[in-house]
């Protein structure tokens, strides 16, 4: 198996390539050049196994490079009760009948970036093991205020690379933010800058793909390499946790094997929703892929008319992770949808720069709509979903996944479809807490974790340890910068 460049597809690297460099020097994403397959039986043999053991099989489907005593190392490294509250790993609740809530928020940062940000590190050292690199490796991160977190508690004092974060002064929460700002270990840099995420992304991308910044650093003996989505290294562990659920639902008597099922994701960036692609087209028996989006809608209205137009307002929301116009990892089902046509990509991904639109042909049209459902919803839409679940089910979801539960019914209302359904839960509420308690009408105004205490008291959910333990850490990181100077922040950091 290699990996391709969404726009050059005579780029030919190996998995360990493709997640050390995190972003092909052209600009395009890695992409595996032919899709794995699984059959029903060795799903249904899956059910049996832990998670980590899951995640062994689907790795050595991807990562054909590594040797399967590294996938290992690195699997039992991260997919372990060390890191994650629970045994299972990825818990699978009951909301009610026939749909679960895939709660992917049980790792030490509470939202469902630490499924792939525990075992990103050790892919990434592995690689550059495996490829005699000797460089240190410089992680950047452009975060909406989860991954940032999630990338530095995977990275932090791992021999061999430096991690340096850019998050949007004001679009994080005020947990998110406490949780980056007292960020510890030796080898992490935080920074805020005065602008939105797609400015910070943007900045990352301009310094990963910079010539002269690149041979700067080589010059120092390092080089980029990325945590966001963009890397491989961060999608191929999220395709672990739907064929896993599958296998859980199959094993649990709640499907059939062979019974398909839809997959709900409160999408940004379109990592996670991307996953569920993978998964499907690797053999899990999926039915629809459901998108749903908050105000930012532009992935819901591109789904539907093929067109994506990134000119209109940006708008904050109380699902800060999907305050997103840009969605990067649409690059690759693009990709694999106009059947590699990497000319075709690079058309469209250049009429995006210059003007900020493009419209698919209508094959592509055709096939987004056969695979894809896609629903948007405002925050007052959200915090009455929010309400709704917590009354009728006791159940407490955070604002991300209550996008996805509203989209969800609309689809539900809209189609008839009664396929049984999983609905990715994203974060754990604790990480919203001031926006969850307003929804279910208890509005207070003591800080973050005088909140944490009152939703603790209403939901039955307990408070994780780790966000706890931030009421007694110091801040570490308080700078705000400009987006023009990423560049010299970078350089500082690294002392080059
Ligand atoms: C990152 C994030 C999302 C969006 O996921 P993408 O892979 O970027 O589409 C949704 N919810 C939460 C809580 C997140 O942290």
């Amino acid at each position: 198996m290699f990996y391709r460049s969404t726009r050059n597809s005579g780029v030919n690297v190996t998995s360990a390539q493709a997640i050390a460099q995190g972003i092909s020097q052209d600009g395009g994403l890695f992409v595996p050049s032919e899709i794995p397959s699984v059959s029903l039986d060795e799903i249904k043999a899956l059910g049996e196994k832990t998670y980590a053991e899951r995640a062994l099989f689907v790795f050595s489907k991807f990562l054909t490079d590594y040797t399967e005593a590294e996938i290992r190392y690195c699997v039992d490294g991260a997919y372990n009760t060390k890191n994650f509250d629970t045994d299972n790993i990825a818990e699978l609740a009951h909301l009610f009948d026939g749909t679960y809530m895939l709660e992917l928020w049980h790792g030490p940062t509470c939202a469902f970036k630490d499924m792939a940000l525990q075992i990103l590190p050790y892919l990434l050292t592995t690689a550059t093991k495996k490829i005699n690199l000797n460089k240190k490796v410089v992680i950047l991160v452009a975060t909406s205020g989860d991954t940032g977190k999630a990338a530095l508690e995977g990275f932090k004092d791992v021999e061999g690379t430096e991690i340096l974060v850019f998050y949007p002064e004001d679009g994080v929460s005020a947990m998110q933010k406490k949780q980056m700002t007292t960020q510890e270990g030796e080898n992490v840099g935080v920074c805020a800058i005065k602008g939105n995420f797609d400015d910070a992304q943007n900045g990352v991308k301009a310094i990963f793909t910079n010539p002269e910044i690149a041979g700067k650093l080589a010059d120092n003996g390092m080089m980029f390499s990325s945590a966001n989505s963009i890397n491989w290294g961060r999608l191929a562990p999220q395709i672990i946790y739907y064929v896993s659920s599958y296998a859980q639902l199959v094993a649990d008597g709640e499907i059939e094997l062979g019974d398909k099922i839809n997959i709900v994701v409160p999408t940004g960036n379109f990592g996670n929703i991307l996953a569920g692609y993978y998964a499907k087209h690797m053999g899990v028996p999926v039915n629809k892929l459901i998108c749903a989006s908050n105000a930012n809608n532009v992935l819901t209205d591109f789904i539907k008319t093929g067109i994506y137009d990134r000119n209109r307002p940006f708008h904050t929301t109380i699902s800060p992770s999907m305050d997103i116009l840009i969605s990067s990892n649409l690059e690759r089902l693009l990709y694999h949808l106009c059947g590699s046509d990497d000319a075709q990509i690079r058309e469209w991904f250049g009429k995006l720069a210059e003007t900020g639109r493009y419209e698919v042909t209508d094959d592509v049209k055709k096939a987004l709509a056969d695979e894809f459902y896609a629903g948007c919803c405002n925050d007052d839409q959200t915090k009455a979903c929010i309400k709704e679940i917590y009354d009728e089910y006791s159940y407490t979801c955070d604002t991300h996944t209550a996008v996805a539960v509203k989209v969800y019914k609309d689809y539900v209302s809209a189609t008839g479809d009664k396929t049984k359904t999983v609905i990715a839960s994203t974060a754990s509420p604790y990480k919203f807490s001031g926006s969850v308690l307003s929804a279910v009408g208890k509005d207070t105004d003591c800080d973050e974790f005088g909140l944490v205490d009152e939703l603790a008291e209403v939901s039955n959910i307990p408070v994780p340890a780790s966000l706890a333990a931030l009421k007694d850490k110091e801040i570490r990181f308080s700078k705000v910068i400009e987006k023009t100077a990423m560049k010299n922040y970078v350089f500082e950091a690294l002392g080059i």
